[in-house]
């Protein structure tokens, strides 16, 4: 370990620590453009006191923006999935009709609020649509199916076999695995990783790792499935010939998606997390702490740019050409063909 993560790890003891990791999201991210990454994991942190600079304060406040409405959904759904089965645990049933009211009232408030929030009221739990931001009109099409959508998975979910097993048999869930995240220094195969898990619980032998999905099957999802059996083997410190098995819900369209992997494969899958979290290392000035400037990571800018929260504030992206100024419309930069941003309230809303 250096000197500067000696000196480091002192000063932020009793505090919050960015300890290095891999996840898919840090490392689809960095793979996609090393700044977003470095806004959203490195720079944005500790952008939520006030005494935060002001490249801290900004970086954080762009990571509570929300590109878009279906991450919303799928987190009101998660969140309130995961409050009935830690309430399973404990013996107690819950009303589908009730869950879903709430899940729906969820949603609308989430759209009442974001619109009004401003974007120094932003936080990790209060988020804001992009689009509220830059005053770009959210589809109501859009609205209306999110809100459809919201029934059919919580449906989908009481109708689980798991859920009628577990309302007889809440003793086989784990709860420290419900909705719960598995993060550093969590380092058992010496990769600090985090994931979160919806659900594990044992029966018969068999260790079953449970995830709700709220978008479509991917062709990915079976890396993400090798990392769970990894990483849930050694949290329970699990015999290496153990059964554990991989189950993904689609909840929006009822298909499910069976893994089981082999010892090869699950090697072969940590050392390319391995090789991952290396490159993430090399970046930063300490092994440890996730801490680098900014200046560190290349903008890469492209059509990805637009799921980018954090465009509002990156100087790349609006140096690119994207952004051409009209005299017919002084206030309207049209970013590209698709997406509009009016840059005088967006800046605006970025100084107040
Ligand atoms: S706007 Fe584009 S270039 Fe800038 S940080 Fe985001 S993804 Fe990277």
């Amino acid at each position: 370990m250096s000197r500067f993560s000696n000196r480091k790890t002192e000063k932020i003891m009793n505090q919050l620590i960015n300890y290095l990791s891999w996840s898919e999201q840090r490392s689809k991210l960095f793979y996609t453009c090393p700044k977003q990454y470095g806004y959203r994991f490195i720079e944005s942190w500790e952008g939520w006191l006030p005494t935060a600079t002001k490249s801290a304060q900004d970086a954080y406040y762009h990571n509570c923006l929300v590109s878009d409405l279906r991450l919303v959904t799928g987190n009101i759904v998660h969140d309130r999935c995961g409050r009935v089965l830690k309430r399973l645990v404990g013996g107690i049933t819950s009303d589908p009709a009730t869950e879903i009211a709430i899940a729906e009232a969820d949603f609308d408030n989430f759209l009442s609020n974001s619109a009004k929030l401003p974007l120094t009221a932003l936080g990790s739990k209060r988020k804001k649509l992009i689009a509220h931001l830059i005053g770009k009109v959210v589809p109501p099409t859009l609205i209306a199916s999110e809100r459809a959508s919201i029934p059919v998975m919580m449906e989908q979910f009481f109708a689980l076999p798991e859920i009628a097993l577990f309302a007889a048999h809440p003793e086989l869930m784990l709860r420290e695995f419900i909705e719960a995240e598995i993060g550093p220094p969590t380092n058992e195969l010496g990769v600090p990783a985090r994931l979160v898990t919806d659900c594990v619980y044992q029966q018969d032998d068999i260790t079953w790792v449970l995830d709700w999905k709220t978008g479509r099957p991917h062709e990915s999802h079976r890396d993400k499935g090798v990392v769970y059996d990894a990483y849930v083997r050694a949290r329970l410190k699990l015999p290496p010939k153990s059964q554990l098995k991989i189950r993904f819900y689609y909840l929006k369209t009822g298909e499910t998606a069976d893994f089981e992997f082999a010892h090869e494969e699950r090697q072969e899958a940590l050392w390319r997390i391995g090789e991952d979290f290396f490159l993430l290392q090399q970046k930063s000035l300490d092994p440890v702490v996730n801490i680098a400037p900014l200046s560190s990571f290349p903008a890469r800018v492209d059509t990805h740019c637009f799921n980018c929260t954090h465009r509002l504030i990156c100087p790349e992206f609006k140096a690119a050409g994207f952004g051409v100024h009209t005299a017919a419309s002084p206030n309207i930069w049209a970013i590209d063909a698709r997406v509009q941003i009016n840059l005088a309230d967006e800046q605006k809303e970025i100084a107040s």
